[in-house]
This record gives structure tokens, C-alpha cells and sequence, in this order.
């Protein structure tokens, strides 16, 4: 299937078969944010970076950020916007600044808005902690002694093991000696 324009992907998708965009995409540019113009050229290049996969996630082919998150190149918006936070503010509304989106797939590059919640960085975090397993990179087991949480402000959070922390601080002193 290919999406070489966002206004034929919902008939295509009305047609069944496989992977397919949903109906929200003609909607799409009376919902749109009013911070930013979105014609349809814009509309056009975003559905050119996004490839419809097997379990109906919209993957994110264009540039990706550190985090593993895709984002939008300057051009479709400045400053650069995380591609999926771009596709909710598109097809569902307004993302409040202090909420985050969960990817109910668990898929960090799908786009698709039907994949996409906006939730409090709590809740996202619980819900990370859940499908990840509860334990950090290292394997640490995560619990109220060990995980810390803080908001980083723009709807952002960041999570350390404490265990892991001490470790690093452990061997930046060793070094230091
Ligand atoms: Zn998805
Ligand atoms: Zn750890």
C-alpha cells in the first residue's frame, strides 16, 4: 500500500486489506492546532514519512530523535515537533503541555492517533514500569526505595534507579581519587 497522498489513504482504508489509515485524515485540518498552519502540503509530507505496519501502527520512517522518538524536521512546524504529539494535536486536539503521550502499542514510532493517549507523566510512567517489567536496564528491581521520577517541565519526565546512580557517582569519585 502506498501513501503517496494523505486524501486517498481513508478510501484505501474504507477498501479493507491489511494495515490502513484511519478515516480521521480529511478531519484533519479543521482540528488543527491554531498554533500551527498546517496546509495540506504538510499533511502530505508527514503521511510520506509514516509506513502502515501489520499491526495497524502508522511507523514513523522519518528522522529520529535520541529518546527513539520520531520527530518532525523544520518545515512542518517550528521549532521541530515530535512527530506522534504533532499526529494527536492533528487528529485528536489540543495536547496540554503538561501531559504526555502513551502509546497504548507500546511502539515509540507510531504516529497512528488511535495508538495515542494523552495522559500525566504519573500514569505514563506507571504504565511504562508495567510493560517494561519493574526493573531498570541493569535489572534492579524498581520500587518506592530506588525509582525516582521527576518532571523536567514541557510534559517531559525523567527516571533514574538509585542503585544504578550511586554506582555511577561511586565510580566518578574512584576516578576522581
Ligand atoms: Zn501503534
Ligand atoms: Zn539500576
Amino acid at each position: 500500500m502506498t501513501l503517496s497522498s494523505p486524501l486517498n489513504v481513508a478510501s484505501q482504508g474504507e477498501q479493507g486489506g491489511g494495515a490502513s489509515l484511519p478515516d480521521v485524515v480529511p478531519h484533519a485540518p479543521r482540528q488543527v492546532n491554531p498554533r500551527l498552519a498546517v496546509p495540506v502540503e504538510s499533511l502530505r509530507r508527514f503521511f510520506s514519512k509514516v509506513a502502515p505496519s501489520a499491526s495497524d501502527c502508522w511507523e514513523w520512517t522519518g528522522t529520529i530523535n535520541g529518546s527513539g522518538y520520531g520527530t518532525c524536521s523544520p518545515g512542518f512546524s517550528a521549532p521541530s515537533w515530535m512527530a506522534h504529539r504533532l499526529a494527536y494535536e492533528w487528529f485528536v486536539g489540543p495536547l496540554d503541555a503538561d501531559l504526555q503521550i502513551d502509546h497504548l502499542c507500546r511502539n515509540k514510532l507510531c504516529v497512528n492517533p488511535r495508538h495515542l493517549e494523552a495522559v500525566t507523566p504519573t500514569v505514563n510512567m506507571q504504565r511504562a514500569v508495567v510493560a517494561r517489567g519493574p526493573y531498570c536496564r541493569n535489572g534492579h528491581l524498581l520500587d518506592a526505595s530506588t525509582l525516582r521520577i521527576w518532571s523536567t517541565g514541557g510534559g517531559k519526565t525523567c527516571r533514574y534507579c538509585l542503585v544504578c546512580r550511586r554506582a555511577s557517582r561511586a565510580r566518578v569519585k574512584a576516578r576522581s581519587l
